[in-house]
């Protein structure tokens, strides 16, 4: 089976298997930004144009919830049939960084609580007409 980042660029697995997100960061100013990009720091005060790559922290604190009991419309992609599934906002600290993502399967809103610790994975977001899993960052209780 064949797997691919649903997008681009937005996250990376090291030598160890562990998967990290990519941000910016200002060269000027040290402002982080998810997703990332390459220029616009978007510091007001700031007139740095040029931001670095950045792998950012695995862990987090889970700020925010929800859980989705709707599939979204088309073009979005979507199993059939539909599971409800939980969204997480989580803190970076060290960034200063609020990154939302699907929660893992198998965790829903009445397992989650604000102020627990969560970290990164990837999970398959759906398969392609090619049968290629595309991939996309994801958030599950830290162990
Ligand atoms: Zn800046």
């Amino acid at each position: 089976m064949t797997t691919v980042p649903a997008i681009d660029g937005w996250f990376a697995t090291d030598e160890s298997g562990a998967t990290h997100l990519i941000g910016g960061k200002c060269v000027g100013c040290g402002t982080f930004v998810f997703p990332p990009r390459e220029t616009n720091c978007p510091n007001p005060g700031c007139a740095s144009d040029e931001l670095a790559l950045v792998p950012l922290s695995r862990r987090g604190t889970l700020w925010s919830y929800t859980e989705n009991r709707y599939a979204p419309p088309p073009p979005y992609p979507s199993p059939d049939p539909f599971e409800p599934f939980a969204v997480a906002a989580v803190e970076l600290a060290d960034e200063g960084l609020i990154v939302l993502g699907k929660v893992v399967e198998g965790t829903l809103a009445a397992d989650l609580h604000v102020g627990m610790t969560m970290e990164l994975t990837t999970m398959t977001l759906y398969t392609d007409d090619d049968g290629v899993e595309r991939t996309t960052h994801a958030w599950r209780i830290a162990k």
